[in-house]
């Protein structure tokens, strides 16, 4: 058999563009694709040419193991344009390796990263016209792979395509959010796949989320599956905590997603002189800072939203309110300094921003 020189990548351009339908003003967040979509084949162990070709729907057997059991891992990330035209990404290496260390927990085979960077380039390169620039705008990025086996016995796939699609999005701004704390169901146990960017996860987090939405809540801050004392994540973001002038955030484990915005957040803030703790965090300490009038902020971090602040929590019953949201708050200083540096407005001292060639 010849191998095939899967360096190249196979491109099947779409004769037509849908981006004079797209009214980019209005756009709801993922509900939109971009002209092309990446994708690469496992097959008799290796993996394929890879492809381009008209983003649409594609052919699967039912019997495609990923309907059955979920093997399925994926990415988040943006690309944004300034306003001459360059396009950047931000840290892509991370979601890289991310998606990797997602892919070994699910026993999916690694993909390798001229693979994932050429397929990225070239569909961005192609899709380019989709990338606003602007306040705000940007591209959503989703890579994902899942386990493609016509198959139904509960085992590891042999076969596994992985994909890339492209999403325009505006600012993914909801407003401050109010929380409930997990006191019941959980998100991650240790040993689990809490830290993997595992489709499941979630799936299982749909029902505990649709409960709190039932109360009034937004969104669940996830707590430790053992004690539920522990402050762990706000629904598929990190989360920091502000109790006087020092920002709090758990550190990662088997159960807390490494996020790339928890963790350029955390050096933003060390640039600013702020000091962010990385240690555990408990309900109750959380709750003392509230009586008390120390604790200043809580919000999430993510890559769809930036920074979501958080304006409430309730635990046992009881709600606790927080400080209105200023320009001075930490998650204001914090998420405009990330844009900066996104949008390639301001100085890139840690060398985050990837420029598309
Ligand atoms: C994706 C994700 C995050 C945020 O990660 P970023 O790299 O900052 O986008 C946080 N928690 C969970 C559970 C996630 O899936």
């Amino acid at each position: 058999m010849t191998k095939v020189s899967t360096y190249e990548i196979d491109i099947v351009k779409s004769p037509t563009s849908k981006i004079n339908d797209v009214d980019f003003d209005n756009l709801s967040f993922g509900r939109t694709f971009t002209d092309h979509m990446f994708y690469c084949d496992f097959i008799d162990g290796e993996w394929q040419q890879p492809k381009i070709k008209p983003y649409g729907p594609m052919s699967i057997d039912p019997s495609a193991r990923v309907f059955h059991y979920g093997q399925a891992v994926f990415e988040g990330m943006k690309a944004y344009k300034d306003d001459q035209g360059g396009v950047f990404l931000f840290r892509p290496e991370e979601n890289f390796a991310r998606i990797n260390r997602s892919a070994k927990r699910l026993a999916i085979p690694e993909f390798p990263k001229d693979y994932f960077f050429k397929g990225l380039t070239t569909l961005l390169n192609l899709d380019k016209a989709w990338i606003k620039s602007g306040d705000g705008n940007s591209l959503y990025i989703r890579p994902f792979v899942i386990a493609t086996d016509s198959a139904i016995a509960a085992a590891p796939s042999e076969n596994y395509r992985f994909m890339i699609i492209c999403s325009p999005a505006k600012a993914y701004y909801k407003g401050s959010v109010k929380v409930l704390i997990a006191e019941k169901f959980s998100r991650s146990a240790n040993g689990g796949v809490g830290f993997a960017k595992a489709a499941g996860n979630y799936a299982a987090q749909f029902y505990p989320t649709n409960l709190a939405q039932q109360k009034g809540f937004q969104q669940v801050i996830w707590t430790d599956a053992d004690t539920h004392t522990f402050l762990e994540e706000a629904g598929t973001m990190n989360v920091f905590f502000r109790i006087g002038d020092t920002l709090i955030t758990a550190p990662t484990s088997d159960r807390i997603l490494d996020g790339v915005t928890r963790k350029s957040i955390i050096q933003l803030a060390e640039d600013n002189g702020i000091r962010c703790d990385v240690r555990p965090i408990t309900v109750n300490e959380i709750i003392e800072a509230s009586k008390n009038g120390s604790l200043k902020e809580i919000f999430g971090t993510g890559t769809a939203a930036v920074i979501s602040p958080v304006s409430a929590f309730e635990h046992h019953d009881s709600i606790y309110e927080l400080p209105e949201i200023t320009a001075n708050s930490y998650s204001s200083i914090l998420k405009k300094n990330m844009l900066g540096i996104q949008h390639n407005l301001s100085e890139d001292k840690h060398g985050w921003r990837y420029e598309l060639k």
